[in-house]
């Protein structure tokens, strides 16, 4: 277990500055902020620094600078959102590396917050440069992990600067993530159902046999599962399918056996354009020339049915190309499966950006277990049980 921000009792905080690494890398459209999620998701945490007396230093990364500075991924966008969903004041000061910055956070009164300048306009946090790991360091008298999603990046602000600054702690979304996915590795309620979904099977494959162990059904659905049928010799015509994964898809077939469930029916179309021209038609009758992009209205019906009485859940990948309404309904269905299960008692737990995306356009993300804001992290984190970001806080004394 690693030792949590909760744990940290008000007279351990008050006064000090809390060097926060967030996930404020927020969807921009020519400057301006598309959706805040990523930043009201870290209010929690906030507030209670805030309520504790401790002085909040935060650090994100945005885009892809590429290690230099760009006026078009500043985060002077975020500090002004931040400041208004937290009504607080919220100083913003860059390079976050620089003296001015270390200068802001020793002068940074109760109840402000200082937000730094993107770090990857330096270049040594990809890099995790031990130099700017020092320089950053210097910033907090303690150190707060709530960026779940970079965890599975061994950069500067996730590896090198908890390596330095104690106590290094888990702040609230990242100890919320690592309990579901912890549930989810350990004691898991039978009958324990996986969804899986989505295009890059390359990436999912050894989450998938993971799960084989512990699973009683599999569904497989989206473009991975044109990847499996192909695999079992089918003609999958014009679909999206992964060539380089098809001995591994053998291989899970094989292990799998009854457990591991395949669409019987497809929506077909002879591209994503194609939507009003969209057919349902069997696996077995996929034309030529037609791609398959959702899972057929059977399917949907069968996945419901393993859904229903389920106890405990794991959905990751769409079933379908859901950004068209078209090719939507698979994925529709799927997630308010998983909310009824819920209501009926299962823990059930959605991993993935888009997945993510599928059950809030669904509607259903507040009546979910949980809902996890790290794709790659979260997938990484049930497969191997470690991310470097989380290896490098404290353990829980
Ligand atoms: P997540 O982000 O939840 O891990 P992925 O990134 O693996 O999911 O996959 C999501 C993408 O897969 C979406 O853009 C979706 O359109 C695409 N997709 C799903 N099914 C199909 C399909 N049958 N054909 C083409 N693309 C698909
Ligand atoms: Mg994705």
């Amino acid at each position: 277990m690693k030792r949590t921000l909760r744990s940290l009792g008000f007279a351990e905080l008050r006064g000090r500055r809390a060097l926060v690494r967030v996930d404020y890398n927020v969807p921009l459209e020519e400057g301006e902020i598309r959706e805040d999620s990523r930043i009201t998701a870290t209010l929690p945490t906030l507030r209670y620094l805030l309520e504790a007396g401790a002085r909040p230093v935060l650090m994100s990364h945005l885009g892809r600078p590429g290690g230099h500075p760009d006026p078009a991924l500043s985060l002077a966008p975020v500090a002004e959102r931040l400041e208004r969903v937290l009504e607080a004041t919220v100083r913003f000061v860059g390079p976050a590396d620089g003296e001015a910055a270390l200068a802001a956070s020793r002068e940074l009164e109760t109840g402000e917050v200082l937000l730094l300048e993107n770090l990857r306009f330096l270049a040594g946090e990809k890099k995790n440069d031990p130099a700017l790991a020092d320089r950053l360091a210097r910033l907090g008298d303690l150190y707060v992990e709530d960026a779940f999603g970079a965890c599975h990046r061994a950069h500067c602000s996730i590896v090198g600067v908890p390596r330095r600054l104690h106590p290094a702690v888990a702040g609230f979304l990242v100890q919320a993530e690592l309990e579901a996915l912890d549930r989810l590795r350990s004691d898991t309620e039978s009958p324990f159902v996986v969804v899986m979904g989505g295009a890059k099977i390359g990436d999912k494959i050894g989450l998938m046999e993971a799960f084989l162990g512990r699973a009683d059904h599999i569904l497989v659905g989206g473009a991975m599962a044109n990847t499996f049928l192909r695999a079992r010799g089918l003609d999958t015509g014009a679909s999206l399918v992964e060539d380089d994964a098809l001995d591994e898809a053998r291989k899970l077939t094989e292990r799998g056996g009854d457990r591991l469930e395949l669409p019987s029916d497809v929506v077909v179309a002879a591209s994503p354009e194609d939507g009003e021209a969209a057919r349902v038609v069997a696996v077995d009758a996929i034309d030529e020339g037609e791609m398959a992009l959702d899972i057929g209205p059977s399917t949907r019906s069968a996945f419901a049915g393993a859904l229903e009485g389920s106890r405990t859940v794991f959905w990751n990948g769409p079933m379908g190309l859901f950004e068209k309404p078209a090719f939507a309904e698979g994925t529709r269905a799927v997630a308010l499966a998983l909310a009824e299960a819920c209501r009926d008692g299962a823990f059930a737990v959605v991993g993935g950006g888009d997945s993510a995306r599928a059950v809030r356009e669904a509607g259903v993300a507040s009546e979910l277990s949980h809902v996890s804001t790290g794709g790659g992290a979260a997938l990484e984190y049930l497969a191997d049980g470690s991310l470097p970001g989380v290896d490098a806080l404290d353990e829980a004394p």
